[in-house]
C-alpha cells in the first residue's frame, strides 16, 4: 500500500502530491494524469489572471480570500509572474452590476489598491459607456513556466508520476481504497490496482466520473464550454490588461505562455452549459462540440467601450470545459470543494475555482489527520 495517490495533474493535483510530501511528509505519493503531459486542461486553457479580489464585487469572501492568497501566489511562483503591464479596471455605466462608486468603496473594504487611471488611459475608452476607470494592482502568470515548475517539483518530492493513464473506478480496501488504472486509450483488460491510505480526487471537470464504490460529490456542479480568443493587440494596448465590469462586459489579460493577450467575454466566452447530474463525460463533450469561435464578436462588442481594440488581430481561441459550483451561479463566486468519500476510506475530492484556492484547500487539509 502507498501513502497517497492523486488523481489528476493539473495545478491542483501537482501542488497537492507536493504538499503531501513538504508539509504532511508522506513519503511514497504517486500522481496518475490522463493526458499525456501535466497541466494541460484548465490550469493552461485559463485567463492566467491572478487574482486580488478586484474581479468579484458581488462575492465580498471570494474577493477577500484572493486578497490573502494574492501575495502567496506571487512568492511561492516569482518566475512565472507577468507584472510589467498596466492593469486597468472600469466600470460601465449602463447594465453594470455596480457603479464606479460602489466599486472604490468596495475595493477600499478589502484592502485593495485603487488609484484613478490617469488620462493617457482614461482616453482610451469611450466616455459616453464608461464611468470610470482605475489603476488596479493584479498579475498574470505564465502558464508554460507553472508546468515546468510542476516537473522539477515532483521531482524534487519524489512523487511518481503516470501520464496518458486514467483512473476509471475505486474500492475500498481496508484502511485504504484501491484505485483501478488504465491507459487513457485503452479498453480495460490491462489495468493496473493499486492501494493507497489516501486518494485525492483532483480532477476538475472529471470529478464525479469514476466508477467502482465511488459516489458523486453532494456539491451540485455546473459545466461549461468555454471560448477564450487569444489575440494581438494594437501597439496602444499591448502593455495594458483591461476589465470591464461588472455584467455583460469583457476582459483582456496578457497571456505570456503565447505572447499574446487572452479576451473573454461574458456573453461570448461560454457557449453552453449544463449541470452535472446529466451524467454526461465533460471531456468527450468538449471533444464533440463543434468549437464554432466567437472571438470576432467579442472584439466587436469589447470595441465599442475600447475603439482601438478593434484593431486586435485574432491568433487563436482555446477551448476548455469550466466546472464551477452550481451555487456560485448568481454571485459569481469562485469558492472551493473539499468533500470526503462516505464509501471510501482516505478519498477526498476537490476543486479550486481559481488556481489561488489551493491554499483554501490546503488550509482545510491542514486540519484533517494525514499520516
Ligand atoms: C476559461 C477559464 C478561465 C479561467 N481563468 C482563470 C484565471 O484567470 N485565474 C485563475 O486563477 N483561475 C482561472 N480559471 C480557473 C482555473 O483554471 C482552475 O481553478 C484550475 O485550473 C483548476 O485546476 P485543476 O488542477 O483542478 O484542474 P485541471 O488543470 O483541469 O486538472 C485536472 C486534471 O485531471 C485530469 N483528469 C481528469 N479525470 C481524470 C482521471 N479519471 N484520471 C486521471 N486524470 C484525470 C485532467 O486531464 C486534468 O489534467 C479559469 C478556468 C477556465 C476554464
Amino acid at each position: 500500500m502507498i501513502d497517497a495517490l492523486v488523481i489528476g495533474g493539473g495545478f491542483y493535483g501537482v501542488a497537492i502530491a507536493c504538499y503531501l510530501v513538504r508539509q504532511r511528509g508522506l513519503d511514497r505519493v504517486r500522481l496518475v494524469e490522463r493526458e499525456a503531459g501535466l497541466l494541460t486542461r484548465a490550469s493552461f486553457h485559463n485567463q492566467a489572471r491572478i487574482h486580488n479580489g478586484y474581479h468579484y464585487p458581488r462575492s465580498y469572501v471570494t474577493a477577500y480570500r484572493s486578497r490573502i492568497n494574492f501575495p502567496r501566489f506571487v512568492a511561492d511562483f516569482p518566475s512565472a509572474i507577468r507584472s510589467d503591464f498596466v492593469k486597468l479596471y472600469a466600470v460601465a455605466r449602463r447594465n453594470s452590476k455596480v457603479n464606479a462608486q460602489q466599486f472604490a468603496r468596495f475595493c477600499s473594504e478589502i484592502g485593495a489598491p485603487l488609484t484613478p487611471a490617469p488620462g493617457e488611459y482614461s482616453k482610451l475608452f469611450d466616455a459616453n459607456l464608461i464611468e470610470a476607470v482605475f489603476l488596479t494592482q493584479e498579475y498574470a502568470f505564465d502558464a508554460a513556466d507553472l508546468k515546468s515548475w510542476a516537473k522539477h517539483e515532483l521531482s524534487a518530492c519524489a512523487v511518481e508520476v503516470t501520464t496518458g493513464c486514467e483512473v476509471r473506478a475505486c474500492h475500498p480496501t481496508g484502511d485504504g481504497t484501491t484505485v483501478e488504472i488504465n491507459a487513457t486509450d485503452g479498453e480495460g483488460s490491462d489495468s493496473e490496482a493499486v492501494t493507497a491510505r489516501y486518494v485525492f480526487n483532483c480532477t476538475y471537470s472529471g470529478l464525479n466520473r469514476l466508477g467502482g464504490a465511488f459516489t458523486p460529490v453532494d456539491t451540485r456542479l455546473k459545466h461549461e464550454i468555454t471560448e477564450m480568443g487569444l489575440v494581438e493587440m494594437p501597439s496602444v494596448l499591448r502593455g495594458l490588461s483591461i476589465t470591464v465590469l461588472d455584467g455583460p462586459f469583457f476582459s483582456a489579460m496578457p497571456f505570456p505562455a503565447r505572447g499574446l493577450h487572452s479576451l473573454s467575454h461574458v456573453r461570448y466566452t461560454p457557449h453552453l452549459y449544463w449541470q452535472d447530474e446529466a451524467g454526461e463525460d465533460p471531456y468527450a463533450r468538449l471533444d464533440r462540440y463543434a468549437k464554432e469561435p466567437r472571438v470576432d464578436r467579442m472584439i466587436r462588442d469589447a470595441a465599442r467601450y475600447v475603439p482601438s481594440l478593434a484593431e486586435a488581430t485574432v491568433r487563436d481561441s482555446l477551448f476548455e470545459v469550466k466546472t464551477v459550483l452550481a451555487k456560485n451561479e448568481r454571485d459569481d463566486g469562485q469558492p472551493i470543494l473539499l468533500e470526503k468519500s462516505k464509501t471510501l476510506p482516505g478519498f477526498y475530492s476537490i476543486l479550486g475555482g481559481k488556481m489561488d484556492n489551493v491554499y483554501d484547500i490546503m488550509g482545510f487539509l491542514d486540519d484533517e489527520i494525514i499520516q
